[in-house]
């Protein structure tokens, strides 16, 4: 059964648990117990299904930037990628060397400096962007009571300086609608969402629906969700896209927090939950829960 192969994953990564490093750039991230793991599985069509620590809440960070990627897809069509490539980076994901060659123009919308483009177009069309993935969340989680952790977004704003250069970089090619500071804001508020791994399998569910919402109205075209899917592919995990095609073979993507969020099209959401991450940002752990998985069952795209 499901329960009993997240429940023998969960043994099975226990030794990673001690290896890799929490986030240290700040400190609500950086005292993080490394030694946690979480996994759920939802499923479109049944009861989900979790092991260990799935019903710990922790930071989302970077995850946040499928719902808020979603949200713009959802508002504007194709219209972004006039503004925003979707090629993988090859490249560290708060990565500065890119934006000059491409004169201001991000990789993917999911490195940091394309995750601004898309908080900045969020603010055009919806006014509050944290507040609009924040409703997402809790809309489709079920969940009233997700929210975002303030202390995380004090700091992400008191130590944001690359972003904050990321930012002012693409305002300098025009590439920015609203004011540096009120894109920062959004986006340091955004990576502070917290929540479970319970929460956010639920959340995802809509990318695994093709685009459908939990009460059943369409978010995004099956197209749409198609193409969210793929950018989630080649550049969800940064510099290790390649690695996670080859072991997990499904969309991911990451955050600092130490989760990541994994959809099966038309079968249901994986997320995991350890905190502590390999050199390129990404939980060690979760990868390796993803590997299992989709090995043992077979379910992966490809
Ligand atoms: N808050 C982090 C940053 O902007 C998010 C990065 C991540 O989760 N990969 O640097």
């Amino acid at each position: 059964s499901i329960q009993a192969l997240l429940d023998t994953i969960a043994q099975h990564v226990d030794p990673l648990l001690d290896q890799g490093r929490v986030a240290s750039y700040i400190p609500a991230l950086a005292r993080v117990e490394p030694r946690q793991f979480g996994m759920a599985f939802a499923p479109i069509d049944g009861p989900i299904e979790g092991t260990g620590a799935w019903r710990t809440p922790f930071s989302i960070q970077s995850i946040s930037k499928v719902f808020a990627l979603a949200l713009v897809v959802a508002g504007d069509g194709e219209r972004l990628w006039s503004r925003v490539g979707r090629e993988p980076s090859g490249s560290p994901f708060n990565s500065l060397v890119q934006l000059e060659h491409e004169r201001g123009i991000p990789r993917n919308p999911f490195i940091n400096a394309g995750a601004l483009v898309v908080m900045d177009r969020l603010l055009s069309l919806a006014g509050d962007a944290a507040g609009a993935v924040l409703e997402l969340l809790r809309a489709e989680s079920g969940n009233p009571a997700v929210d975002m952790d303030p202390e995380v977004a004090a700091s992400e704003a008191a130590h944001g300086s690359r972003n904050a250069a990321l930012a002012h970089f693409m305002a300098s090619f025009g590439n920015l609608e609203n004011p540096v500071e009120t894109v920062l804001d959004a986006y340091f508020r955004t990576c502070a969402l917290r929540m479970t791994c319970e929460d956010l399998a639920r959340a995802g569910l809509f990318l695994a629906r093709h685009g459908l919402r939990a009460d059943g109205s369409p978010l995004l075209t099956r197209s749409e969700a198609k193409r969210i899917h793929a950018v989630m592919l080649t550049c969800g995990t940064y510099d290790a896209a390649g690695d996670f095609a080859y072991r997990v073979g499904l969309p991911v993507k990451s955050g600092v927090g130490g989760g990541l969020l994994a959809v099966l099209p038309g079968r249901g959401v994986l997320a995991t939950w350890a905190p502590a991450l390999d050199p390129r940002g990404n939980s060690l752990a979760g990868l390796e829960a993803l590997d299992v998985f989709t090995t043992r069952t077979g379910w992966s795209i490809f």
